[in-house]
């Protein structure tokens, strides 16, 4: 992809510089210098233990602070859709927060429920399903927090710039992220018949959200701009919430309570952390 499909105002403004991986020869943008892109396995992850948010929070406050921020910033919250996507004849289960609004908002045959948009869908990813309790990370159901701009030909909402300085303001501002540490890795997604560019937010380790510019679709096989535009957001709720605790494993992080009372019930009152740690990391 030419280096303009990544160039973003905000980069430009603050003063990021655009970086290459000294493992994976992938480029980045960011505000510090890096040797690596930051993301396993180029680099371990170093938010176990210290997290880099200001404050720890639950799942649900998690969601509750994401949400809260885009309404702020001009979004209306709308409710998550059923996991099973019965208004598509191509799949049977929402894998992703867009989902709900493919083909038909799309395709503009229907309307989206507000435009810019917050929502945080529960999806399914069956892929993920053998991974369940190995990783330490992987779920069998997770909530994909995401902000929606459909850019219709004639009533355009934003794009590159604006999505950036979003999810830079959400890291930075609102859960005290250090600037210096987010790293923005040039990518390129397809799904559904759709593709475009994409940013991968990486820091701790982990990547932590992608911002999407759905712009093709494939004809035959061969890429067409689209009329509407989609700005496709995906944060992972779980996964926020993990790097804001920087627990051993995830489901510690999501699951606190329910592993608390478990560990009452069970008596399994001393859990050694350093077999956990090695468990995670060895899978
Ligand atoms: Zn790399």
């Amino acid at each position: 992809m030419p280096e303009s499909e990544y160039e973003v105002e905000l980069f430009r403004k603050q003063g990021f510089t655009r970086q290459t991986c000294g493992k994976c020869g992938k480029a980045f943008w960011s505000l510090g210098h890096h040797e690596t892109c930051g993301e396993a396995p180029c680099q371990e992850y170093d938010f176990i233990g210290s997290p880099p948010f200001k404050k720890k929070l639950t799942y649900r406050a998690m969601r509750e602070d994401f949400l809260s921020f885009l309404e702020q910033n001009g979004h209306a919250r709308v409710k998550r859709y059923p996991i099973v996507a019965r208004w598509r004849d191509d799949v049977f289960f929402v894998q992703a927060s867009v989902y709900p609004f493919q083909p038909w908002v799309i395709s503009r045959q229907a309307s989206p429920p507000a435009n810019p948009l917050a929502i945080s869908q529960p999806c399914v990813r069956f892929i993920d399903i053998d991974n369940v309790g190995k990783t330490g990370q992987h779920f069998t159901l997770f909530e994909m927090m995401a902000h929606h701009a459909f850019n219709f030909p004639d009533h355009p909402i934003y794009w590159k710039d604006h999505t950036v300085e979003l999810c830079q303001l959400f890291l930075t501002e609102r859960l005290g992220v250090d600037p210096a540490i987010v790293r923005y890795k040039e990518s390129w997604w397809e799904g559904g018949g759709n593709s475009g560019p994409c940013l991968e937010v990486v820091f701790g380790g982990a990547e932590a959200a992608t911002l999407v510019f759905m712009q093709n679709r494939d004809v035959n096989g061969h890429r067409v701009p689209m009329d509407t535009t989609v700005v496709d957001t995906g944060y992972g709720l779980e996964r926020l919430t993990w790097l804001s605790q920087g627990t051993t494993s995830a489901y510690e992080a999501v699951f606190g309570d329910a592993l608390a009372y478990l560990k009452r019930a069970t008596g399994a009152k001393r859990v050694d952390d350093r077999v956990l740690r090695e468990t995670r990391s060895a899978s």
